[in-house]
């Protein structure tokens, strides 16, 4: 039934897999907030350009991913956002906050583009996104990588991933290294795949990225962009590795790392796993000085990365809810209303309680074990007329009783 099917490339974030998914966002915006980042969300669709222009009319996100269509008025072309950097930036100068810097925000939610759906790549998919606007010196890149870094180590899942590096230096040093990029790339001519063909001209840089054999290749003896750094874009970057080591976080340089996008500059950078496959980048991004302006904003230095919440969750596993509720479990007819009162006064006075709408008591005790319930509460009808409660231990199978009366303060440590 077609009519059944969800749009290719789009998830169900059922009850289970959600949890995992709200783990990993919550425990980065706790993480991101004790370094000073507020929560931010910008809109879900920006006009095109928003993403055209900062983004590069020749990356793959631009040509080939974006979801856009004319707004109803078809005045204005719209596009779902495929990232959160130039939205933001877009919001930050729309809003004119220059006076606001450093200004640090965390943001996260659903991002679309038209992809080639396989594992750890979909047309919905979700980031975190940290950024820090308005800071020059390599004290934000530091910053943005310790946040990231800490936010893998929390998820416990540093251990399988490796922090890459590299510098795409400043504007002078990129116009020197193209020269000498496009004048080794040119003799290839026809080798090289139509793609990179295209990009010679407009970003050769770019072919840096490319997935073609033959471009990795041809790539592999081109000059390095990192041989051709002026002094401020090597002293910058010596500094940020520096940072990096002082604070025992560990990198890999990798001169060949370039980012798919027209906006970075100076450092760029990986977190990738071996753990999942060919999609093994799980948080990336870099310095992006330049965006603000093309924008058509006040010049203002930015740095920021985004990582991919799908791709998380998978290495993060099966996550058990965490609270765990106490569980009601009437035996008899008039149990089942009594019980139902008490449930609604254990809520009010703060607690998770499980209560189902029929069955006997071993049935009910078993859905409380599948709920992680703590206790279970049986209610019988004798017990009801004694004016108490027996009270089981899910762990150990034990039992003992409370008085109903004041029921919420005798259960304070389950709350
Ligand atoms: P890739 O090389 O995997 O296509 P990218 O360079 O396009 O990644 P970014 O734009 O830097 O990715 O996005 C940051 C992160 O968001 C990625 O590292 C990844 O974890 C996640 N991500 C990007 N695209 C997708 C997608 N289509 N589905 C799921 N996650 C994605
Ligand atoms: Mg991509």
């Amino acid at each position: 039934m077609s009519g059944l099917r969800p749009v290719r490339g789009t998830h169900d974030l059922l009850p289970e897999g959600f949890r995992q998914h709200k783990y990993v966002i919550d425990t980065a915006c706790e993480i991101a907030e004790r370094y000073g980042f507020d929560e931010m969300m910008p809109p879900v669709f920006e006009f095109t350009h928003v993403f055209s222009r900062t983004m590069g009319q020749t990356s793959d996100v631009v040509t080939k991913e974006m979801y856009t269509f004319p707004d109803r008025s078809g005045e204005e072309n719209i596009t779902l956002r495929p990232e959160f950097t130039a939205g933001i930036c877009r919001a930050f100068a729309s809003n004119s906050l220059y006076d606001q810097v450093p200004f640090k925000v965390f943001a996260c939610g659903p991002l679309f583009r038209y992809e080639r759906p396989q594992k750890g790549r979909q047309r919905q998919f979700h980031q975190i996104d940290a950024e820090i606007i308005g800071v020059k010196g390599p004290q934000a890149d530091i910053e943005v990588l310790s946040v990231g870094q800490h936010i893998l180590e929390e998820l416990e899942v540093a251990k399988s991933v490796t922090l890459r590096i590299n510098s795409l230096g400043d504007a002078e040093s990129r116009e020197f290294y193209r020269e000498k990029l496009v004048a080794y790339l040119e003799p290839f001519g026809e080798d090289l795949s139509e793609d990179s063909r295209q990009r010679l001209h407009h970003n050769p840089l770019r072919i840096f990225d490319s997935k073609s054999e033959r471009d990795i290749e041809i790539i592999t003896d081109a000059p390095l962009l990192r041989d051709h750094l002026n002094y401020d874009s090597q002293k910058f970057f010596g500094d940020v590795c520096d940072g990096l080591s002082g604070r025992g976080i560990a990198y890999t340089i990798d001169p060949g790392l370039v980012r798919g996008l027209d906006y970075y500059t100076h450092t760029a950078f990986e977190f990738v796993t071996e753990s999942l496959g060919a999609q093994g980048t799980v948080i990336a991004g870099g310095r992006y000085d330049g965006l603000i302006e093309q924008l058509g904003g006040r010049p203002t230095p930015g740095i920021g990365w985004a990582g991919g919440v799908e791709r998380l969750a998978m290495m993060v596993g099966n996550i058990r809810q965490r609270r765990r509720p106490v569980a009601l479990v009437p035996i008899g007819g008039d149990a089942c209303e009594e019980a139902n009162i008490i449930a609604q006064k254990l809520r009010k006075a703060g607690f998770m309680v499980a209560l189902d709408y029929s069955g006997g008591m071993k049935r009910r005790l078993a859905r409380a074990n599948k709920a992680n319930a703590v206790i279970a509460i049986l209610i019988g009808d004798d017990e009801l007329k004694r004016g108490i409660v027996t009270i089981r231990d899910m762990e150990n199978g034990e039992q003992h009783e409370k008085p109903l009366n004041n029921l919420a303060n005798h259960l304070a440590q389950y709350r």
